[in-house]
Order: C-alpha cells, then sequence, then structure tokens
C-alpha cells in the first residue's frame, strides 16, 4: 500500500539556533511563521490566482482556553494572500448543545446565532481586523444555509455544507488537535465532518432520528414555536408537537425549552456516531474534487474538546505542526506522535495512568471521561473508527510517511540544527 507524504515541523527548537542564526533572523525559527510555511507547502499548488479560499477553523467557546492561538491564522491568511488567493475565516454555528451559565445561572450561547457566534469570535480573538480578512459564520445567520452534497458512505448518503465553504474554491482545514469525549480524537477530519457542516449537518451526524417532544415535560408555553424559524412547530392539546416533514433540524428548539421537553432524541451509538463523523468528512472533501489541504496543531494538547471550558493541564508535551493533502494519514500521524510521548504529570493521562511513552492515551483517558459519568460507563470511544470508516470511503490512508521539515534561516536540514545541538 502506498504510504501518503505527511509534513511535519518538531515543536521543539536547539538552544543553539541562537549563537548560528542572525537576530533578525531568529522569526524564522518561530513556529508561527513555520506553520506559515508549513501551510503554503500543502496548498501552493491547490490556489489559482484570484481563488477564494477557505480556512476552516474552530473559534472555540466562551471562556474555553485551548483553541487556535489567532496568530497561527493571520499568517496562513498572509500566506494564502502570497500564493494569489483570496481568503476567507470561518467556523459553523451550533444549537443543542453544551451551554454554560454565568454567575447569574443565565445561559451562555457561543455558537446559535450570528450575533451571538461573531461576539464569541471576537472575545476570542478572531475578528476581520486581526485576520486581515473576512471571519464569517458560513450557515449565518440561523445556522440553515447549507448546500446538500450526495454521497455513499454505510450510514450517511449525503454531507449538509455550510453554504459560504461550499462557495469556495479551495478548502484548508486548519485544525487544533487534541482530545476527544465523544471521537477521543479531534483534528482535521472532525473539523471538517461535524465542523464545516451546517446545523442540519451536524444534527444527522450525531442522531439517527428526527426531534420529538416528550409530552410529560411539556408545559405548552409555546416558545419554541416563537423560535422555530420555518414555523415546523404547532401546539396540540397543551403540548407541543412537532411536524417533522417542515423541521430542518436546526435544533433551536431545544434552546429555548426552559422545561427541557425535548429529551426523546435517539442517538446512534458512539461507535456509529465516530463512523458518521469519518463519512461526512469523505463527503466533505469529495465535493472539494482534490482542491483540500490540511494543517493540525497539535499544541496545547488538551483531554478533551476546544468547547470545553474546562481543559486541564494538556495530556503531553507541544509536538508541532503537521500537514497533508491526506487527512487520513494526518489524523493518524498526530495519534501516534501523542501516544509515543511521555505524558504530563498532573495532567488526565496521569490520572488515566498512560504517562508511559508509548501508552495508549486518547482513548484511555476519553473512556475514563465516560466512565466517571453516571450511567454512561458503557461508553467507549475510539479514534480507530472514524479513521477507518474515511479511510473505507477511500478519503485516505492510515500509512504515512513523515516528512521533518525546517523553513527556517538558514536553509539548512533538520538533521543538521539537531545533530548541532546533540553535541
Ligand atoms: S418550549 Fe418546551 S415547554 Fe414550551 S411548548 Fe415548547 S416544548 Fe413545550
Ligand atoms: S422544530 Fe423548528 S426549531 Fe426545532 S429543530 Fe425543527 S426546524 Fe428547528
Amino acid at each position: 500500500m502506498e504510504e501518503s507524504e505527511v509534513y511535519y515541523v518538531g515543536a521543539h527548537v536547539p538552544i543553539t539556533y541562537i549563537s548560528r542564526v542572525p537576530s533578525t533572523k531568529w522569526y524564522t525559527h518561530s513556529l508561527v511563521y513555520q506553520t506559515k510555511e508549513l501551510a503554503g507547502k500543502v496548498l501552493e499548488d491547490l490556489i489559482s490566482p484570484g481563488q477564494i479560499v477557505v480556512i476552516k477553523v474552530h473559534f472555540g467557546e466562551r471562556y474555553t482556553q485551548a483553541y487556535i492561538r489567532p496568530i497561527y491564522v493571520r499568517k496562513v491568511v498572509d500566506k494564502v494572500k502570497e500564493l494569489g488567493g483570496r481568503p476567507f475565516v470561518c467556523d459553523t454555528l451550533f444549537s443543542g448543545g453544551r451551554v454554560l451559565r454565568d454567575d447569574g445561572g443565565e445561559p451562555v450561547w457561543s455558537r446559535r446565532a450570528l450575533e451571538e457566534a461573531l461576539l464569541t469570535a471576537a472575545m476570542n480573538g478572531f475578528t476581520n481586523e486581526t485576520m486581515g480578512c473576512p471571519v464569517i459564520f458560513a450557515d449565518a445567520p440561523k445556522g440553515l444555509s447549507y448546500k446538500e452534497h450526495p454521497f455513499k458512505g454505510k450510514y450517511i448518503d449525503r454531507v449538509y455544507i455550510a453554504s459560504a465553504i461550499a462557495e469556495a474554491d479551495v478548502l484548508l482545514s486548519l485544525a487544533h488537535f487534541k482530545g476527544h469525549d465523544v471521537m477521543a480524537i479531534g483534528g482535521a477530519l472532525k473539523n471538517v465532518g461535524v465542523g464545516c457542516s451546517s446545523k442540519r449537518g451536524k444534527w444527522w451526524i450525531h442522531h439517527n432520528a428526527k426531534l420529538t417532544v416528550n409530552p410529560s415535560k411539556c408545559t405548552g408555553c409555546g416558545e419554541c414555536l416563537r423560535q422555530c424559524p420555518v414555523g415546523a412547530i404547532e401546539i396540540v392539546g397543551g403540548k407541543a408537537n412537532i411536524v417533522s416533514e417542515l423541521c430542518v433540524d436546526c435544533a433551536f428548539c431545544i434552546d429555548y425549552c426552559q422545561a427541557r421537553a425535548f429529551t426523546s432524541r435517539t442517538f446512534p451509538s458512539i461507535e456509529e456516531q465516530e463512523a458518521r463523523v469519518g463519512e461526512s468528512a469523505a463527503g466533505i472533501i469529495d465535493y472539494f474534487k482534490g482542491k483540500a489541504a490540511f494543517v493540525n496543531l497539535a499544541m496545547d494538547i488538551v483531554p478533551l474538546c476546544d468547547c470545553d471550558a474546562f481543559q486541564g493541564i494538556p495530556i503531553v508535551p507541544d509536538i508541532g505542526v503537521l500537514a497533508s493533502k491526506d487527512p487520513v494519514a494526518l489524523d493518524r500521524a498526530c495519534v501516534d506522535l501523542v501516544n509515543a510521548s511521555p505524558g504530563i504529570p498532573g495532567s488526565m493521562a496521569d490520572e488515566a495512568k498512560v504517562l508511559e511513552p508509548g501508552a495508549e492515551k486518547l482513548n484511555t483517558i476519553a473512556r475514563m471521561r465516560w466512565k466517571a459519568t453516571p450511567g454512561a460507563t458503557h461508553v467507549a470511544p475510539d479514534w480507530k473508527v472514524m479513521l477507518q470508516a474515511a479511510e473505507d470511503l477511500g478519503l485516505g490512508k492510515q500509512k504515512y510517511r513523515l516528512l521533518r521539515m525546517n523553513f527556517g534561516y538558514p536553509p539548512k536540514s533538520i538533521e543538521e540544527l539537531f545533530e548541532s545541538y546533540e553535541a
């Protein structure tokens, strides 16, 4: 089986570079600069002058800590411009999920609708000014805007791509690689499979049934009816009822129901959700017909998702930045590097007793999280499922060749740089 190429810039820089590089060129050994050049490496043959390039990023949520630092994104924007492309940076909206509460108990929504989402992005450092290009939510203003693309997977037969992403000529996924409580990992496949989907797409990845109302909990207040963007809710006999033919799976109604009456949702098994994410990524990348590239920042490798407010201590030291045209190989390389690393004392890797280099950290920690959740002890996330589902659909390969890169000054091999360190 042929291998895919994964380019890699390590986070570590030997101390001896200080004496070997003129101070005016020190910046070229910054990981920010190296990320810019690495993105150029996988993008340069994809962009024709004047083409629109979407840079898909997760902007984080309110009060979260471990999303990508904005400066990395800004420099990738600059590289896209250097290559003649017209970039925009985006995330997508999300409803029906986790909600934070402030000191007064009021819900704090991060990405439910455009104005809330733009505020979240700005608070976390992503604005038109900081990025030097438009910063948008690709399915805004309500998350209802998508392009449907048919696709033949085992579980899904279409994807719902956020409209602005679907209108771009080239897709660049710029993802933060870390652990995840459902998928065990968050990287390129998740940033595309879930992150590039509109609200409807997200719904169908995580659920296999239409939303219903539990009449024993519904008070008939009518708030969901007022909020539903398509008039798909009626009150029958004092209880809300969803007209499923009209419902567009936006999950807005869940957000507004004080009685939490939307509890009868049916989730596929975790295994099926993992496979659906891999399939969704394959479907969305199929839409771009080869005009897609992927960069993972394997830094601040926290055990849970970027949307978790409590991130804890990173589980392994920073690894660096990786890039590829193959998102399966890219995510697999990140998994292997994380698992090969020593764990950080005091982190969840320590708690899960997987500090040893080579120990399976990501699955073990994700499973430990569910074991600690009452009623969910049977949930066993496994990153292999998502990767295998994507590989089975021809998206990429888990077999890869890691190519260490150094874009720093003076132009020399990374081996030479490290030799001087080892001497
Ligand atoms: S918002 Fe909740 S409680 Fe009110 S009508 Fe809708 S489902 Fe019932
Ligand atoms: S009933 Fe309305 S608000 Fe609820 S998911 Fe369907 S379309 Fe959205």
